[in-house]
């Protein structure tokens, strides 16, 4: 029996790959739905501009069938089934701590109506709490997380963009998609001035992944620690909201590939953190290891200041500066830079970790809770890390080593080498033994 159906899109703005979707299409004709949130509010306008222009893709991608509605998810949902008669509404699993909540409070609306919410697949390659010990618990480092998780991989399938999909057509929507009705006005114009990271639709974003597979995977674990270099994929905001799904980039690798199995080990890090912020919600802002609550750290005038100036890239360190000035005009920055700049203002500047995620997540076209938050907590050393407070990253010894030629830094840092380029705002070795000292005094307590 055929039935209409809702596939309500969130983190999955995508038709191939999409066992949801295709769960979907085989009970019936199906509406594609998009909700915005008044949640989503407080993402950065950075991010809902991105979303704003994949929404638009999506729509050309249906055929102009999407629907996008604003309001609560629960009764755009529930209204949306009862008006073209759908007893099942469709989506990919989330994981997040708010996409965990939501779909509970929308599966329960759904359910006093006689309606139910089926979940198919998940944007991850291992669904958090899958990989665990032996006995049952879960591991609190990558390494054997890892392992683990390999033997997991390859179940979820690739599947080809419908042909013919059935779309449910001429349902109305009270928010079109377009710069004079969208809501975020604000955001449209919001992307950053060179969005370089940014792609709308699955076919660019497949499109930067075969360009990668052709020229950077095979030496990628050599290149991918050199910022100057286009040694990585850059397809991390494709992946965060789903254009496109990791099963096809892992795809494409060859497990026998030691540098294949080094990009396979970063979408290791992607499920690792997901799987970690799924089991500990509170880790998203506070930190994982509690026991090093106990930190201080600066919050007074003088700290600000020198907030202002980490964000502005204008420390006088320059692989600090030269990351933060990538980050703002393209909203995105290379990883070994992240690691750079994030170390530096908790262990150089003593700031509290959350001010730096905060401003990441502000700026980062690919901003995402549980990597960025656990990227953060790495740097902080309150993370998932083994032996975490010894590391301290030295900026100088780093640009030296992973940008020799100063190349990345004279592309971010126009006045360098000028009077105008600031003396370094502090002294490092003298900051690095203040860092110790109060990890140390943290431990003691
Ligand atoms: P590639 O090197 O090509 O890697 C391929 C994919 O693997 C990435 O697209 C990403 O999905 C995943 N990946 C790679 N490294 C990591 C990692 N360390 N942790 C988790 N996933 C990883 N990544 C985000 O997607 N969103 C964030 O908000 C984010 N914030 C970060 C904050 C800090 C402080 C740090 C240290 C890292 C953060 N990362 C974040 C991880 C990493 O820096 C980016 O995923 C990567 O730089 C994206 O570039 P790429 O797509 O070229 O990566």
């Amino acid at each position: 029996m055929s039935t209409p159906t809702i596939l309500w899109f969130r983190r999955d703005l995508r038709l191939i790959d999409h066992p949801a979707l295709a769960a979907a299409l085989a009970e019936g004709p199906v509406l594609p739905l998009y909700v915005i949130d008044p949640f989503f509010e407080r993402a950065s306008a950075r991010r809902r501009a991105v979303l704003a222009a994949m929404l638009d893709g999506l729509r050309s991608a249906t055929g102009g069938a999407l629907v996008v509605r604003r309001g609560d998810p629960a009764e755009v949902v529930a209204h949306l089934a009862a008006e073209i008669g759908a007893s099942r509404v469709h989506v990919t699993r989330e994981h997040t701590p708010y996409g965990h909540r939501r779909d509970a409070v929308v599966a329960e609306r759904l359910r006093a109506d006689g309606r139910r919410l089926i979940g198919t697949g998940s944007n991850l390659l291992v669904e958090p709490g899958t990989v665990i010990k032996d006995d049952g618990t879960p591991y609190a480092v990558f390494t054997p997380f890892r392992r683990r998780w390999r033997e997991h991989l390859g179940a979820a399938p690739l599947i080809e963009a419908p042909s013919d999909p059935d779309w449910i057509d001429g349902v109305d929507e009270d928010v079109a998609v377009d710069g004079a009705t969208w809501p975020w006005a604000d955001a449209v114009d919001a992307l950053p001035d060179d969005p370089v990271a940014v792609d709308t639709d699955t076919a660019a974003a497949l499109v930067r992944w075969r360009r990668f597979v052709a020229t950077g995977l095979d030496r990628y674990a050599d290149r991918r620690n050199d910022p100057a270099d286009a040694g990585t994929s850059m397809m991390s905001t494709a992946l965060r909201f789903g254009l496109v799904h990791a099963a096809r980039l892992l795809a494409d690798l060859d497990p026998s590939d030691e540098q294949h199995q080094s990009f396979e080990s970063e979408l290791g890090w992607r499920d690792f953190y997901a799987d970690v912020l799924r089991r500990r919600p509170d880790s998203a802002w506070a930190n994982l290891d509690r026991r090093l609550d106990g930190i201080v750290v600066d919050t007074d005038a003088a700290a600000r200041d020198r907030f202002d100036r980490w964000r502005s890239g204008t420390t006088g360190f320059e692989i600090v500066d030269a990351g933060m000035r990538q980050l703002l005009t393209t909203g995105w920055m290379h990883n070994r830079v992240r690691m750079i700049t994030a170390s530096f203002l908790v262990k150089d500047l003593h700031l509290p970790w959350q001010w730096g995620a905060r401003h990441f997540m502000d700026q980062l076209v690919d901003g995402d809770l549980a990597s960025n938050n656990h990227g953060w907590q790495w740097a902080a050393g309150t993370g998932t890390d083994a032996a975490p407070y010894f590391r301290v990253f030295n900026p100088v010894a780093q640009a030296e080593r992973w940008d020799p030629d100063g190349e990345y830094r004279a592309r971010w840092i126009s006045e360098l080498g000028t009077a105008q380029y600031p003396a370094p705002m502090v002294d490092h070795a003298a900051e690095r033994a203040e860092a110790l000292r109060r990890y140390e005094a943290a431990r003691q307590a």
